[in-house]
């Protein structure tokens, strides 16, 4: 479905006033793509406020409960959210990566069992893919499921799990047989199974979004695995596909954070020729980002394609980009305020973008084999 530009300015008038006027729950922040264990219930009564008020996952087909939104529609909520201060939804991973690929791939009872529970944020989901051998190259990945009677135990060990702490599901990749991608199957992992250990991480920020997980002899029925056996790895770069999708689709919000630089910078009379300069290039790429997100999503593009790597890679970087500008525009103050400054802490999350979901090496990587036709690299 497409939308005019007239319709699409009704759109943002209409969330726009639905924000003002919204139950923001108690302590809600803007924690972007990720809640930390305390911000969880927090966000999950805003992912079930945005249900009953139509604005959760917009991009979902009716039929699952979303609103089939257009494009236009998708940035012009991802720009409001931003604006009010507010996260657009609970976590990226339910929404945004576990929904669609359990619609794409999952039985009717997975569709009925897992995606309400997303929607109204019942459910928090975690994505378990890394592992401590297995990052940029996930299919070295060594966490196994072996057959057990109707259904699978599985023993390894997962890192930089976000959310895992909180999580009430999430989507594992594991070896199932030797051949490097056939050997890999997709499962729904109940979090609260026994054998499941989660252990937080403390990151450079001072929060503590990710965790290792381990798995010691975990008995899943047969019916956790997602899609068939041994299409693990398809349902790995679907899901890649659309990790990649929704952090370009941060982008379109990233206008509200340069105006909270230049706001700063302002402020302490440090606005000068060089610092403008730096504003206004960003400024740029952040639209040029937003041209790009906008025909990557209406293309209807396939989740495999090296489209998205492009916008992963540039989205990061301008992510990157904006941390370091925010501490430059406080100047000395980035040190007197280092622990409360919600811009100091933007250049420190600013770094991990250029890392999850594919680092910027591998998405020029996949740059140039699938799009420039470069060599190969070898494989080991
Ligand atoms: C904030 C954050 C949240 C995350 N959340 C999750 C999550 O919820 N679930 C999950 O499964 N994972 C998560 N990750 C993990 C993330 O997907 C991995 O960190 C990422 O894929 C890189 O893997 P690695 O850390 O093992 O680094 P490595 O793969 O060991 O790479 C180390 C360095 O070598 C470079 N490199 C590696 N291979 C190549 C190559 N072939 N060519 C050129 N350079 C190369 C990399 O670019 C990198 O600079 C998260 C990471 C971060 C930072």
């Amino acid at each position: 479905m497409s939308t005019t530009t007239e319709q699409g300015a009704a759109f943002r008038a209409e969330v726009r006033a639905w924000l003002a006027r919204a139950p923001w729950p108690y302590g809600l922040r803007n924690y972007g793509g990720t809640p930390e264990a305390s911000d969880v219930p927090a966000g999950r009564q805003w992912q079930r406020t945005l249900a009953d008020a139509g604005y959760a996952c917009l991009h979902w087909p009716v039929e699952h409960g979303g609103r089939g939104a257009s494009v236009l529609e998708q940035a012009i909520f991802a720009e409001e959210v931003a604006r009010a201060g507010v996260p657009r939804q609970l976590n990226i991973v339910g929404p945004d990566l576990a929904g669609p690929v359990i619609m794409r791939f999952g039985t009717e009872a997975q569709h009925q069992k897992y995606l309400p529970g997303i929607l109204r944020g019942d459910h928090l989901w975690c994505q378990l893919f890394s592992e401590p051998e297995a990052g940029s190259d996930l299919a070295s990945l060594r966490t196994r499921a072996g057959h057990d009677g109707d259904g699978w135990t599985v023993d390894g060990q997962k890192v930089w799990t976000s959310a895992a702490g909180a999580a009430d599901y999430g989507l594992l990749v594991a070896r199932t047989g030797k051949e490097r991608y056939q050997g890999i199957t997709a499962f729904i992992v109940d979090m609260s199974l026994p054998g499941i250990t989660v252990r937080p991480l403390r990151q450079l920020d001072g929060e503590s979004k990710f965790n290792e997980v381990f798995f010691e002899g975990v008995r899943l029925p047969g019916e956790a695995v997602l899609g068939e056996v041994g299409q693990g790895w398809q349902v790995a770069t679907a899901t890649l596909g659309q990790e990649r999708l929704s952090l370009g689709a941060q982008a379109v919000g990233m206008f509200e954070a340069l105006r909270e630089v230049a706001e700063a910078a302002r402020e302490r009379n440090l606005l000068g020729d060089v610092l403008a300069d730096t504003i206004t290039s960003l400024w740029m790429r952040i639209w040029l980002l937003r041209a790009t997100w906008l025909r990557a999503i209406s293309a209807d593009t396939e989740l495999s394609s090296p489209a998205f790597s492009v916008l992963k890679l540039v989205s990061s970087e301008v992510h990157r980009d904006l941390g370091d500008l925010a501490t430059a525009a406080l100047g000395a103050d980035a040190m007197v305020d280092a622990d409360d400054s919600p811009l100091v802490h933007r250049m420190l999350v600013g770094r991990a973008q250029t890392i999850l979901g594919g680092t910027s090496e591998i998405q020029r990587n996949i740059l140039a084999e699938r799009v420039l036709g470069l060599p190969r690299e070898p494989t080991r």
